[in-house]
């Protein structure tokens, strides 16, 4: 790892002003080498920015570390009667939150699985959004490929089994984050505050930017921007919500296919409204929209939780080696379909 400066923030607006680049902007490389060397970047926990590093995909000229800064962390009531997530909440933290896991259980059952113990005591939510995807051509510094400015996808032809079976075209990633799967299913908000001190609020979903609109960066961050928090909206109580994943190992990987479902139903079963989002599917956390059409207005049921599994996964365009994803995803939509109506009390949750 090259030797780089390091300053201490002493607040999120002294960080916006000193930031110059997100680090998709300094990862844009000519040949093997990034271009902008002289970059001022953000860290939070650090776990994949000092990553990045250490393998000579970014090089930095200073970090500001704003790791430090209280007002950043925790979770509190929002202003609307939902919860408020400091962008520098760990996803332990989030995982064992007694009220997030009452009101938002997915989002907390999501932070549970993701990585490891040790990882998930470090890693910040906010960080945890704006991580570079996985895509191992992506992360060697010998593939000099189009989301960092090259002009080829290794993964069409290459090695794609954990590439995405939606949204494919231009760029394969899937977008890393565990806990988004779940903050999208909650149409949750992030607010940023910009390097001229104003704050806004921007949709998850619009917040996300697949590869058709931009394919070097995954988010709609500017430089200089920080993400303060993540705003989640307040839920009639019963909830009904579900995160369910699979990975090749039980702990310390990202899942294959994952799944958030949020089920606003009435006293008889009868589903209002569904959210359902497809995790490690796609560029961005992918709602599954078929299959919350086939849920909404019908009464819960192993037979609609069936159909809802298959709409899933309807339109989907598999690689060459990620085929076997549909049936999982189409697995574990029925299944968190079930679980979050209470229909299904023998499966496992995380
Ligand atoms: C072995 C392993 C397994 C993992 N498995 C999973 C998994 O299953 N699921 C999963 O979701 N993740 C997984 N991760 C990824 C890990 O969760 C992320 O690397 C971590 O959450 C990043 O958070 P951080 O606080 O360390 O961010 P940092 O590394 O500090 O920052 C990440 C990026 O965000 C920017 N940034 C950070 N905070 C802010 C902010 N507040 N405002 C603006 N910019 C900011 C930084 O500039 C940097 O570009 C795994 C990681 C490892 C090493
Ligand atoms: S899938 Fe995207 S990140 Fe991976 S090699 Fe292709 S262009 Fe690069």
């Amino acid at each position: 790892m090259e030797a780089f400066e390091w300053q201490q923030a002493r607040s999120p607006a002294e960080a916006a002003a000193l930031i110059t680049h997100t680090t998709a902007e300094a990862m844009l490389t000519l040949q093997a080498r990034p271009t902008v060397q002289q970059a001022i970047l953000v860290k939070a926990g650090g776990v994949d920015l000092l990553d990045l590093m250490k393998e000579g995909l970014v090089i930095p000229r200073r970090l500001v570390d704003i790791s430090q800064l209280a007002e950043l962390e925790g979770i509190s009531a929002g202003d609307d009667g939902g919860l408020r997530i400091g962008a520098l909440t760990t996803l332990a933290q989030i995982a064992e939150h007694p009220g997030l896991r009452q009101s938002h259980a997915a989002l907390a059952q999501a932070a549970a699985t993701a990585a490891s113990p040790q990882i998930r005591n470090r890693a910040t939510l906010g960080g945890n959004l704006l991580q570079r995807p996985r895509c191992w051509y992506f992360r060697s510094a010998a593939h000099h490929c189009l989301r960092k400015g090259g002009g080829h996808c290794f993964a069409y032809a290459g090695d794609n089994r954990y590439h995405a079976v939606f949204a494919n075209h231009g760029c394969a990633i899937v977008h890393p984050s565990t806990p988004a799967t779940a903050l999208l299913a909650f149409h949750a908000r992030v607010e940023l505050l910009h390097p001229q001190g104003h704050r806004h609020l921007l949709p998850l979903e619009d917040f996300f930017v697949l590869p058709e609109a931009d394919l070097h960066r995954e988010n709609n961050l500017a430089a200089g921007e920080i993400l303060t928090a993540v705003l989640l909206p307040s839920l009639a109580p019963p909830t009904h919500s579900v995160y369910l994943h699979i990975a090749e190992k039980a702990a310390f990987d990202w899942p294959l296919a994952d799944v958030a479902v949020v089920l606003d139903l009435d006293g008889e079963d009868y589903c209002r409204h569904a959210s359902i989002v497809l995790g490690a599917a796609a560029p961005i956390p992918w709602r599954a929209m078929q299959a919350e059409a086939v849920l909404t207005g019908v009464k819960i049921s192993e037979e609609t939780a069936r159909a809802a599994g298959q709409a899933a996964v309807a339109g989907a365009t598999p690689l060459d080696h990620n085929t076997y994803k549909l049936p999982l995803f189409t697995t574990l939509v029925r299944r968190a379909v079930l679980l979050a109506a209470g229909l299904d009390q023998n499966s496992a949750l995380p």
